[in-house]
């Protein structure tokens, strides 16, 4: 039997510069895996301070709020610089710390093509941290630990995803948490020319979601880009929709 330290505390890890970025990109998606019965986390490696709305501690309140309605088992924030996230080796050690603490056999990351610069940088500093969790001779004062699988949440990129997740009994709780950011989501004056009005955030998540359902055949859909190419025991068990 697995001691207590080398035991998974979450079979799923997203990894996401900003807190609501993962509401936005892959919410519907931990909503299904805890549906599944998996352990799920929420990694921000951001607290939120040179947000045009809302404070970092306002941020954190609402977090957790969102956490909770996602059904997500464990989420924290590490303290990189909102902004100016850095692929550094110290930064690197810092994500590796917590996934060797978690243990995820799968972790999502933002996909490295993006209008954020600090969501292109997660893409790559998420991927080299995993793979530092791994090394047997890197001290973190926890296991090493290397997920089986990275998957890239590729809502906002220009790129065909890999394959689609089903989040259609989900849309409407995964709303529900992207609206407990209140202080950014909720209408105000503040950055009112720079985002959008909170009537318009349903429609166009919901578009974005139908536009991806829709590839896959099913009302709502979240996408996903794996590097790696699928190995197929089966030619009839492929997980896909009928031509
Ligand atoms: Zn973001």
């Amino acid at each position: 039997m697995a001691d207590a330290v080398s035991a998974p505390q979450a079979d799923v890890l997203a990894i996401a510069a900003h807190r609501d970025d993962v509401e936005q990109t892959c919410g519907g998606t931990l909503l299904r895996m805890a549906g599944r019965g998996l352990r799920t986390a929420i990694l921000d490696l951001t607290r939120g301070e040179a947000g045009t709305r809302g404070t970092a501690e306002e941020r954190a309140k609402e977090a957790a709020e969102a956490a909770k309605i996602l059904g997500v088992g464990w989420r924290d924030a590490l303290d990189l610089p909102d902004g100016n996230v850095e692929n550094t080796y110290d930064n690197r050690l810092k994500i590796a710390h917590v996934i060797r603490l978690l243990r995820p056999r799968v972790v999502i990351l933002p996909y490295g093509q993006a209008r954020h610069p600090d969501h292109a940088i997660v893409a790559e500093l998420g991927y080299q941290a995993c793979f530092l969790s791994g090394l047997a001779k890197v001290q973190t004062g926890t296991e090493p630990h290397r997920p089986f699988k990275i998957v890239y949440a590729s809502l906002y990129a220009d790129v065909r995803p890999s394959f689609i997740v089903d989040i259609t009994p989900f849309i409407e709780l995964r709303h529900t948490a992207l609206m407990a950011y209140r202080s950014q989501y909720g209408n105000q004056s503040a950055g009112g020319g720079l985002f959008v009005p909170e009537e318009e955030i349903r429609e166009r998540t919901f578009a974005e979601a139908r536009h991806y359902g829709l590839l896959a055949g099913v009302q709502y859909g979240e996408p996903f880009v794996q590097k790696e190419v699928g190995l197929v025991d089966d030619l009839t068990l492929i997980p896909v929709q009928s031509i």
